[in-house]
């Protein structure tokens, strides 16, 4: 199986021609024609699978192709002040939202879709300026994503896909609270992608509370 019979925009083919990269991974093969199609997904992969590019892709896929909410006249639900993101990905820690964020860059290069970090311990002002010159996608870690949220500098109202990614460790660090509260100000209806490593009780909990109908995918 190749990357191109999976459906992939040239856009894509090109970037992962040009990253060398000659097949897709197994997580890369399931969870990208269900990501495609709209599906929810709960997946269950580890760092290193390729599980990165099994959201990304299908994600700027999808942004690329299809009308944003508000293109479709489609009303804010939750009315919200700030920029308007279309795909958000939260991430346990920092790091993973930078590489994330990298990973985001390098996958979008022959498109037009603006992606933006937002993490603790660097200046609020400067996220601030990405986030008012407009953009598409968002990875963020929970904390630094609610202040900015709190303070109207981002709408989660118009959501189209959501990406839990390492849902495990962000359990670990003690994210519930923050992760509800995220999920209150998304639209009911949104894509969800969830990614954990592991899946306890308390995982399978979590991804049932958040996930419509998924698709399971394993590797
Ligand atoms: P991840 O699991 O998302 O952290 O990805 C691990 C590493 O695999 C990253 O350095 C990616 O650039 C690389 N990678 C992702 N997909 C593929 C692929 N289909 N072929 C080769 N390398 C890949």
């Amino acid at each position: 199986m190749s990357f191109e019979t999976l459906g992939l925009h040239p856009k894509l083919l090109q970037v992962v021609t040009e990253l060398g990269y000659e097949k897709p991974t197994d997580v890369q093969l399931q969870a990208i024609p269900l990501a495609l199609a709209g599906d929810d997904v709960m997946a269950g992969a580890q760092t290193g699978t390729g599980k990165t590019a099994a959201f990304a892709l299908p994600i700027l896929q999808r942004l690329m192709t299809l009308p944003s909410l508000t293109e479709q006249g489609i009303e804010d639900a939750k009315p919200q002040q700030g920029a308007k993101i279309r795909a958000l990905v939260i991430t346990p820690t920092r790091e993973l939202a930078q590489q994330v964020y990298d990973s985001f860059i390098a996958y979008s290069k022959y498109t037009e879709l603006k992606v933006a970090v937002a993490y603790g311990g660097t200046s609020m002002n400067v996220q601030i300026k990405a986030l008012k010159a407009g953009v598409d996608i968002l990875i963020a870690t929970p904390g630094r994503l609610l202040d900015h949220v709190f303070v109207g500098n981002i709408s989660l109202a118009n959501v189209e896909t959501f990406v839990l990614d390492e849902a495990d460790r962000m359990l670990d660090m003690g994210f519930i609270i923050d992760i509800n509260r995220i999920m209150k100000r998304m639209p009911a209806e949104r894509q969800t992608l969830f990614f954990s490593a592991t899946f306890s009780k308390q995982v399978k909990k979590l991804a049932f509370s958040i996930l419509t109908d998924p698709k399971m995918v394993e590797v």
